[in-house]
This record gives structure tokens, sequence and C-alpha cells, in this order.
């Protein structure tokens, strides 16, 4: 997993150091302008400009700052390092020319990781893994949904989670702590100071106990005096476990803190209930969080999916997953959520040996013919086959005085109108999170073979603004081992505007007629709600789309998504992207625009480094 916003730069190299940049440069002839991007070791999320002039080479630092902006030392700020390069492509605003020739990577030469990438990438999985107790492919599912964000949060609460951090104890309490047990130089842990919120570090050497400060300057960054600055500490010390930077030795194995060491993750009391949050009221929604939950929770932090019960709620999976739910066990709200044919979707509660659950329940008509009633049980059947955050759970059956399918509750409602009514709350960032998300329910149906065969908006249901789950298995089909499309016999009351040509001329489903479907979701999505090709008849689509023409793109959509909605509507499958690919472009738009933050002008010339 690459979130290196450099990472797609054909100019960018990664963690090579100073002496490779060069051989780089000469090896690329050495002209006037020519130039590469590294990753900076010393700061991270920061990068080195090295450019080549009159035969020299000029190697400029490039900062990320606090606010997720780049800059080199005195320059302007821009959102990212290609934004950057752009900048002073045209303009050498300091530097000692502008940049001319990119210094291209040979095709069989890969973006070398650095240190922290790994680094990173272990920490995303630990934190995920202590803060909301997932594992296997709930925590992969979680990561990949929310890297951007994880990141963010890692960056300001990590070091909690370490155990060499031993929160606010005292200088002697440390002491004890590292002279208890075996003593080798280098050992350590990082307390904090006092009231001052700032931290220290307590280290062993030649069986003494030294004690140094961490440094925090205005900008927050941290430091040992005269040292690297790092954004937080758990860099600091990674980096200080490599180079010792004014300690008297480089740091080696932690002084466990056994207190935090076996800490309760923050689950499940921590979870938030009340899921049904457009807008959840910051006071109403801490309350479910336990002290320990609230203190590692930024106050502004939007609701992850994970902090939702559907993320994963197979904690004790004999508990909900039952195929047959006992009706005393059901309380059926008299509020329906939605309605159908086949009946009604209402409100309900499930009880459970650990709690209650909030669930849906689509309840079947008591009129009803054996035909729908052999239809809900097939969808049953589906559902009760797959298990992703992205998709509507099955919870169970229940047939009492009518046959009832219940479901996880996805409280916000169909994507369509939740847009449609939230129109100034839900940013393009917010659409493109939600997409993404669906494009990964998506691609673990693709997987598993299943083909959904009505993927509209009004089938995709939040539980919360951040949080959107495919659902309706109502026309969705199991393929077989050997097929990869499903053959219908006859054409029924189908949602054609939804559909692929290959559906509509010759009955033939599959996941790439869903990735169609998906590219018309999309379109919904990002016209926040819009009814697509508006004037037209269903019938009227098809030959509007053999004439070559596509819809256009909604107002103020993002180009790159106007382009994967233009890649699922390939008039021929075999051409069209399948889910893996979808998914691949959807998740790298929205890391891309997760790292960008609203550039503010300051002026002032760069200056080398030395
Ligand atoms: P249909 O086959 O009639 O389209 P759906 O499964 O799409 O049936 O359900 C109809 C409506 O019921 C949805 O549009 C939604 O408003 C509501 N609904 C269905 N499932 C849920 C759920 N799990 N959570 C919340 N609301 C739901
Ligand atoms: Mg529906």
């Amino acid at each position: 997993m690459s979130t290196d916003p450099a990472g797609e730069l054909p100019f960018y190299y990664g963690s090579i150091s100073r002496t490779d940049a060069e051989q780089q440069l000469k090896l690329a002839g050495m002209v006037d302008g020519l130039f590469l991007l590294r990753q900076c070791l010393r700061s991270l999320g920061g990068y080195v400009l090295s450019i080549v002039w009159n035969l020299e080479f000029h190697h400029y630092s490039v900062e990320k700052q606090l606010n997720g902006t780049y800059c080199i030392a005195g320059g302007k700020p821009h959102c990212g390092p290609a934004e950057l390069c752009e900048f002073y492509s045209k303009d050498p605003d300091g530097l000692v020319c502008t940049l001319r020739k990119p210094c291209l990577r040979s095709p069989d030469m890969l973006v070398k990781p650095g240190v922290f990438d790994s680094l990173r990438e272990n920490m995303l999985r630990e934190y995920v893994k202590q803060t909301w107790n997932l594992e296997g492919d709930a925590m992969e599912q979680a990561i990949i949904s929310q890297a951007p964000q994880l990141e963010k949060l890692i960056a300001t609460t990590a070091h909690e989670k370490m155990p060499w951090y031993h929160g606010k104890i005292s200088r002697q309490e440390g002491e004890r702590r590292l002279y208890s047990g075996v003593q080798p130089d280098g050992k350590f842990l990082v307390r904090d100071r006092d009231e001052s919120g700032t931290f220290a570090l307590s280290m062993m050497y030649g069986k003494t106990v030294y004690h140094y400060q961490i440094l925090q300057d205005k900008s927050g960054k941290f430091s040992m005096p005269e040292g690297t600055k790092f954004d937080t500490i758990w860099q600091l010390v990674e980096y200080l476990k490599m180079k010792n930077d004014g300690l008297v030795v480089v740091l080696g194995e932690a002084c466990v803190n056994s207190k935090a060491a076996g800490k309760t993750p923050n689950l499940p009391s921590a979870r938030r209930h009340g899921t049904n949050g457009y807008t959840p009221p910051p006071k109403a929604a801490a309350s479910a969080l336990s002290p320990a939950a609230m203190a590692s929770l930024p106050p502004d932090r939007d609701l992850l999916p994970m902090d939702c019960d559907g993320f994963n709620p197979y904690h004790n999976p004999n508990d909900v997953k039952r195929f047959n739910i006992k009706r005393n066990l059901l309380l059926i709200d008299e509020l329906e959520l939605g309605s159908g044919n086949f009946g009604c979707v209402r409100k309900g509660v499930l009880k459970t040996d650990s709690g209650q659950i909030d669930v849906a329940i689509k309840v079947l008509k008591s009129d009803n013919e054996k035909l729908v009633k052999e239809e809900m049980m097939r969808e049953a059947e589906i559902m009760h086959q797959l298990d992703n955050p992205f998709i509507v759970r099955m919870l169970g059956l229940c047939n009492a005085e009518n046959l009832m399918l219940v479901m996880e509750m996805a409280s916000a409602g169909p994507l369509n109108k939740f847009l449609s009514s939230n129109k100034d709350s839900v940013t393009m960032e917010n659409i493109v999170g939600l997409m993404h998300q669906v494009s990964m329910g998506m691609k673990y149906l693709e997987d598993k073979n299943f083909v959904h065969r009505d993927l509209a908006a009004r089938n995709v249901l939040l539980v919360n603004k951040q949080f959107a789950k495919i659902s309706d298995f109502g026309l969705s089909k199991a393929l077989g081992a050997d097929d990869n499309y499903y053959k219908a016999r006859t054409a029924g009351k189908w949602p054609l505007k939804w559909y692929a040509p290959e559906c509509i001329k010759f009955h033939k489903f599959s996941s790439k007629s869903d990735v169609w479907s998906f590219g018309v979701t999309m379109w919904e999505a990002f016209s926040y709600g819009g009814k697509p090709y508006k004037k037209m008849k269903g019938t009227e689509v098809m030959n509007f789309l053999m004439d070559g023409h596509r819809m256009d793109s909604p107002a103020g959509c993002p180009e790159r998504m106007y382009s994967v909605m233009n890649e699922c509507w390939i008039y021929s499958h075999e051409e069209r992207p399948d889910f893996m690919k979808v998914e691949e472009s959807m998740r790298s738009y929205h890391y891309s625009i997760s790292k960008k933050a609203k550039p503010e002008a300051t002026a002032g010339a760069a200056e080398p480094i030395k």
C-alpha cells in the first residue's frame, strides 16, 4: 500500500541517498535544470528536490507543514509535491533555476521504500488492532478504506499505544522502572514531564539513568536539543534507535510499561451506539464512549466506520450469526424505513447475549404468494454467504406472523436521498470516500463470484455520513464456479438506466455489468442524488448509448472521478475494467485528496540546505 503523494511522479525515486541522487543526475547528462525528487530522511513526509545547475548539484529540502502543505524553506506552500514541482518549473522563486528537465526513473526501477514506510504500515495495523479490536479481513478493510484518516490519527496519539510510553510518572519512578530487571545500554522509556504536555526520555547507559527533555517547537514538532525534528514522538523514537542525535548512545530495547501492556482495547464498550448520525451531537455521541476512548479521540474527529457496531459485529460469532431467529428475541417498531411490493422494512431491535442490536426487518406481506416468499428466501440465502463491512449483513430469518429478513441497520438511509437532503454539509471528498467503500464492497462480491444486478444509489445505504453499505440483494445471483455471467431467461422489471448494453441486449449479467451500474451510481452520488438520463425513458437510453453518447459530468465533479465513470461505461464488457481495477482507481484518488490541505500564501525566497 503506497500512500506517498509523490508515489506516482515519474521523477520520484523514493528513499535514495544524496550520493545516489547525484549518480542518477550524472547518468542523465547533467544538463541545466535537470531535476529529481527523493524522500527526505530527516523530516517525515518531506522530500528533497535535487537540481543540476552549471555542472553542480543543488539540494533543496521540501518540508511537510503541519497543515499538510509542502514548501521549500522560505518559499510558497503547495498542496502536494506534484503541484510544488509544477510551480518551480515555471518560476525559480529563489532556486538556482527553474525545473526544466525531469530525470526520469527507468521503467525497471521501483520507488525505493523508506525506513518509515514499512514502520508506518505496522503502526497502522497495530493501532487498528488495539483501538477497534479488529483482525484479519476486517482489519484489512478498515485500513484500506480509512488509511489517510488513520495516518492523521496515528500522528497525534500513537505513542500512547507504544510499550515504551509510561504516561505521567515522576523522574524517580522512571528511574525505578529502568533499574528494575536487566540494565542494558540503551534501555529507555518516554514519560510525560509535567502538566505542560511535554515529554522526557529516560535511558540507561553504563548502569546509570540519563534524562533528556524532548523539545517541542512552535509548530508542534518534536526533537532532541539541536536534533532533527519530527511530527510525532514515535517517529523521533524510531529515529533515535538508528542515530543517537546527541544522546549518549542510540536507543535500544524498550523498558516495557507493564500497565500498558495487555491494556484492554477500547472495545466493544467504546463503540458508539446511536449510529443514526446525520450529524451526531458531539456530547451525546461521546457519552457512549469509555473514558479511555474519549481520551484518545480528538474532539473534532469524524466518526469512522470502525467506530460503529456494524463494522464487525462478529466478536462472538455464535451470538449474532444465526439463521433462525426466535420471535421472542425480536422487537418490531411501528416505524417503517421503506417499502416495496414485497411488503415493508421496519425498524427493530434484536436481543442477543451481549446486548441489543438495532436492526432493519424486511417484513413480507401476509397475503404473499408463494413466489414472493421464495424470492425472499433466495435473497436471504445470498446475504447469508456474505460478510463484508461495506455490505449490509443479514442477521437471520424469522418465520412468525410473517416471514421476516433481519438485517443490520443502516439508519441514515439510501445514499441518493441522503445526498439530496444534505447537499450543503456533504463535501466531494466525503462522497469520494463513500464511493470508495462501495467499490470495496463490490470488489468483495466480484471475488466471491456474485452478481448484484441492482446496484444503484437507492440501494446503497448509509450507517452515517462516513459509512456506506450495499444492500438489496433481491435480484442477486451466485455464479457457478465456471461461469462468469448469469443469463436471465426473461426480462423482468429491470432498472434499465443502470444496466449495461449486454444486459439489455443479451440478458447477460456479470461483475462487469455491475461495474457499469457502479458508474451510474457514481454519477448519482456526485450529482447529489440526481436522476440519471433525466428526461429519457429507459428504452431511449439504449439508443443514446449505442450512438456513443454518455451522461455529462455532474457539476463540480472531480475530473478523475468522471473519467472513472466513463471507464465503467465502456461499451464492450471485455474492455471495461473489473472491480479490482475500479477499486484501485477509487483508492488512489481517495488517498490523494485526503492528504492535501488548502495552501495559504506566504512570500519569500527559498534557500538551499547545506
Ligand atoms: P426493494 O427490493 O423494495 O428495493 P430494499 O431492500 O431496497 O427493497 O429496501 C427498501 C427500503 O427499505 C430501502 O430503500 C431503505 O429505505 C429501507 N431499508 C432496507 N434495508 C435497510 C437497512 N438494512 N437499514 C435501514 N433501512 C433499510
Ligand atoms: Mg431497493
